[in-house]
């Protein structure tokens, strides 16, 4: 049983990203499906998301982001048609399109911004940026619910307290604390911060209302489809470690 189906883009991206779990997978992976319609294997993962009776698909990325696909309404027209109605979607993106795509984003059921820092200095050290995307207006001018997930590392961790409380002040409703994958050093935050729940193994705290999960790749099990960007359809939730990978390398 599946948590959820991935359908990965690549290309270029409008964020460069050292952390970009995306550049750790074999190049002939990532080949650019920004203007590809339809997609490598689309039918074919259209028939394993059916058998395998999957809920849930997600819009993500290996090295792109998704909003720059040139048919995403398409895409999202197409898969609505095809699988079951009670399937839902969800788009894991940086942000940056966000506002500009709007009416697409309002399309999907929910949505989640990656968004590490809203500061200028420490967003370009984590994101290769200065320019920082809106998040409160993004919230405001979405009507889907919208998760943030930011990833923690040196550049941000000292900011963590400050993060937490300007996002609750913008209206955020759910924050996601991410380790880097692979990454083995345990970062001291949220310690003051009740768990309420938990979460594939993850803690779940509450800050006045706004729910907070610090979420460990290397010890969260989970289980996704995910359509590369080659075609390849892959059942790791770590995408490093996908085993149809290995056999067609
Ligand atoms: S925004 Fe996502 S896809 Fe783009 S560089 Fe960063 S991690 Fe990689």
């Amino acid at each position: 049983m599946y948590d959820f189906a991935n359908i990965l883009f690549a290309g270029r991206c409008n964020r460069a990203c050292p952390w970009c779990i995306g550049k750790a997978l074999p190049d002939r992976v990532n080949v650019d499906n920004l203007s590809l319609w339809p997609l490598e294997n689309l039918d074919g993962f259209i028939e394993r998301v059916r058998a395998e009776n999957v809920r849930e698909i997600v819009f993500t990325g290996t090295v792109s982001d998704p909003h720059l696909y040139r048919h995403e309404a398409l895409l999202l027209d197409h898969l609505r048609a095809r699988l079951d109605p009670r399937t839902r979607y969800s788009i894991h993106t940086n942000g940056v399109l966000s506002l500009r795509k709007m009416t697409v984003f309002n399309r999907y059921d929910r949505g989640c911004i990656s968004f590490p820092s809203f500061e200028p200095d420490t967003y370009e050290k984590m994101m290769g940026s200065r320019r920082v995307p809106d998040l409160s207006a993004i919230l405001r001018e979405a009507t889907i619910p919208v998760k943030v997930s930011c990833v923690i590392d040196e550049p941000n961790v000292a900011e963590l307290d400050g993060f937490v409380k300007r996002c609750h002040r913008i209206g955020v409703r759910r924050l996601v604390v991410r380790k880097l994958f692979g990454e083995t050093r345990e970062w001291d935050v949220l310690r003051d911060l009740p768990v309420v729940g938990r979460f594939k193994g993850n803690p779940v705290m509450d800050y006045r209302g706004m729910e907070v999960t610090y979420w460990d790749f290397d010890k969260t099990e989970c289980r996704s489809l995910n359509l590369f960007p080659d075609g390849t359809i892959g059942d790791a939730y770590r995408l490093t470690e996908t085993p149809q990978l290995e056999r067609s390398a």
